[in-house]
């Protein structure tokens, strides 16, 4: 495995990148609910999108509508 760098895709522009040029994000609540995760530690489902500041704006209001459309359980 020496050398091998875990890559993953960007939900936004979904390029491919190395993981150290990701942000993660971690579904932590069954809510749904995103929370930052800058160490990698945290557990549960995670989401990666791209450092490009098109793909972090994409991404803030994604969640921005996913929380208007309110919580039908
Ligand atoms: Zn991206």
């Amino acid at each position: 495995m020496a050398g091998h760098t875990a890559v993953r895709m960007c939900v936004i522009c979904k390029k491919r990148r190395p993981k150290n040029e990701l942000s993660r994000y971690a579904h932590t609540s069954s809510q749904g609910a995103l929370v930052w995760d800058g160490k990698n530690i945290l557990p549960g489902r995670g989401v990666y999108h791209c450092l490009d500041a098109a793909c972090g704006e994409a991404f803030a209001l994604r969640q921005a509508k996913k929380k208007a459309k309110g919580r039908s359980l």
